[in-house]
C-alpha cells in the first residue's frame, strides 16, 4: 500500500502551498545569472537559417547546468535543434519550454544594457524569453520543487519567415519530441491568446505568351497580363468580402490580403507578366488544405477565363490555433501567474502566428504563449524589460511545479 500523499506531492495545492512556494522559487532566482544568460545568448548573431552556434551556446550553458542534453538535426543540419530535460525521476507530466533562437535577417546589434532594459539582435524575439524559461529550470533545480514529471526545454532554428517556416519544429513534433503541454516564451504578454488564424503566402504570376514589345507592335490576339490582374484584384476583394460574412468569437474573421501587384516596365511597353502577391488568413476549425485548393482553382479559374498562364506558389507559415480553456495547462498557468501577479490573465485573441499553432495543429497538444513585455520586434531596436524577465522565470517555475507535480502523465 501506498503511503499517504504529503506536500508537497499534493495534487491540489492549496493557497498557503503555492504561497510558500513562491516564496522558495523566489530565493532561487539569480536576477544576476538571468541576465548573463540573456546577453550571451543575444551575444551570438543568429539569423534564421544560421542559428547553428547559438544553439551550441546553449547546448554548453545546459550541459554545464548538469542538464540533459541532446541534439537533434530535425531535418536542418546546420544547426541542429537542442533538446534538454530536467527528469524528476517520477512519474507525473512534463511541460515542454520551447523557444527559437533564430532572429530576422537585419545587421547585427550586440547585447547592451540601458536602465531596466536589454537591448539587442533577439533581445526581445526571444532569446530573452528562453534565457527566462532556462532559468526557471535553475530556479526548480535547486529548490528542489520538481518531485514529478520533466520538464523538456527545446531550442530550434527556422522559426522566422520568410527565410524559415517552422520546418525544423514541425518535424520534432511529428518524431514525438513534444511534452504534455507547452509554454512559449515569446515577447507578449497582454493577454492569454486562446485562439489565433492561420496564415499563408500566395503568390502568382500571370503570364502571355510572346516577349514583352512596344505597345504598337502588340499582337491583336494577346491577352493584357495587367487586364487579368486587375480582374483578379476585383475578384479577390469579392473573395474577401464574402470572408467577413465567417466569424470567430475570438479570432475574428478569415481574409484574402493584395500586398503587391507589379506588372511592366515602362509606359509603352506591352508587358509580359503580372505579378501579385498578398496572405490568406482562415480560422481554428477550418482545413488548411482546403483553403489551399480553394485558392488555386481561383487562379487557375481566372487564368483560363483571361487567357493567360498562371504560376502559382501557396506557402503555409503556420495553420489556426485554439486552446482548451479547460486543459490543465490554462488552469495550472493561470493559478501560477495570479500567485506571482495578483490576478488571473484576461483571455484574447492570438494576432499573430507562432509555434504554438504547429503544437495545436501537427498534435492537439495545449500550448500558451506567454512572455516578457518587450518591444522592436523585427527591427534594429529591440528591447526586453528586465523586471518583466523575472516574472515570466517566475511564472515559469510555478507553472511547472503546478502542472508537473501530478500522478498522472
Ligand atoms: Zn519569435
Amino acid at each position: 500500500m501506498n503511503s499517504p500523499k504529503r506536500w508537497p506531492y499534493c495534487e491540489r495545492p492549496n493557497a498557503v502551498d503555492l504561497n510558500s512556494v513562491l516564496g522558495r522559487l523566489r530565493l532561487t532566482l539569480n536576477r544576476d545569472r538571468l541576465i548573463e544568460t540573456a546577453r550571451a545568448l543575444i551575444a551570438v548573431p543568429s539569423p534564421t537559417g544560421q542559428a547553428g552556434a547559438v544553439l551550441d551556446r546553449a547546448a554548453e550553458m545546459l550541459q554545464s547546468d548538469g542538464l540533459s542534453v541532446s541534439r537533434v538535426a530535425a531535418g536542418h543540419d546546420p544547426a541542429p535543434a537542442v533538446v534538454a530535460r530536467m527528469d524528476s525521476g517520477r512519474p507525473g507530466r512534463t511541460l515542454q519550454f520551447d523557444g527559437h533562437l533564430d532572429t530576422v535577417h537585419l545587421p547585427f546589434c550586440p547585447p547592451k544594457l540601458e536602465g531596466d532594459r536589454l537591448c539587442g539582435s533577439g533581445a526581445s524575439d526571444m532569446k530573452s524569453g528562453v534565457a527566462a524559461a532556462i532559468e526557471a529550470m535553475r530556479m526548480l533545480r535547486s529548490s528542489g520543487l520538481l518531485t514529478r514529471g520533466a520538464i523538456l526545454l527545446t531550442l530550434h532554428d527556422l522559426h522566422e519567415a520568410p527565410w524559415g517556416r517552422g520546418e525544423q519544429l514541425d518535424r520534432m513534433i511529428v518524431e514525438g519530441i513534444v511534452g504534455d503541454a507547452v509554454l512559449l516564451p515569446e515577447p507578449f504578454c497582454e493577454h492569454l491568446p486562446i485562439a489565433g488564424r492561420g496564415a499563408a503566402t500566395w503568390k502568382v504570376i500571370l503570364r502571355r505568351n510572346g516577349l514583352p514589345v512596344h505597345e504598337v507592335h502588340r499582337p491583336a490576339d494577346q491577352p493584357s497580363v495587367i487586364a487579368a490582374g486587375a480582374e483578379l484584384v476585383r475578384h479577390l476583394q469579392t473573395l474577401d468580402d464574402q470572408l467577413k460574412h465567417q466569424v470567430h468569437p475570438v479570432a475574428g474573421r478569415p481574409s484574402v490580403f493584395i500586398g503587391q501587384f507589379h506588372s511592366g516596365e515602362i509606359y509603352n511597353q506591352f508587358p509580359q507578366e503580372a505579378m501579385l502577391e498578398g496572405t490568406r488568413r482562415w480560422l481554428p476549425g477550418t482545413d488548411r488544405q482546403a483553403v489551399e485548393a480553394e485558392m488555386r482553382q481561383f487562379f487557375a479559374k481566372l487564368a483560363c477565363d483571361h487567357g493567360v498562364e498562371a504560376d502559382v506558389e501557396f506557402r503555409l507559415i503556420r495553420d489556426a490555433f485554439s486552446l482548451d480553456l479547460d486543459s490543465p495547462l490554462v488552469t495550472k498557468f493561470q493559478q501560477a501567474y495570479s500567485a506571482v501577479v495578483g490576478r488571473p490573465l484576461p483571455t484574447g485573441p492570438k494576432p499573430f502566428v507562432d509555434d504554438g499553432n504547429s503544437f495545436w495543429a501537427l498534435a492537439q497538444i495545449a500550448a500558451i504563449t506567454h512572455g516578457p513585455r518587450a518591444g522592436g520586434q523585427h527591427t534594429v531596436d529591440e528591447w526586453v524589460s528586465l523586471e518583466d524577465l523575472e516574472r515570466v522565470a517566475l511564472i515559469y517555475a510555478v507553472t511547472a511545479w503546478l502542472f508537473c507535480n501530478q500522478e498522472t502523465a
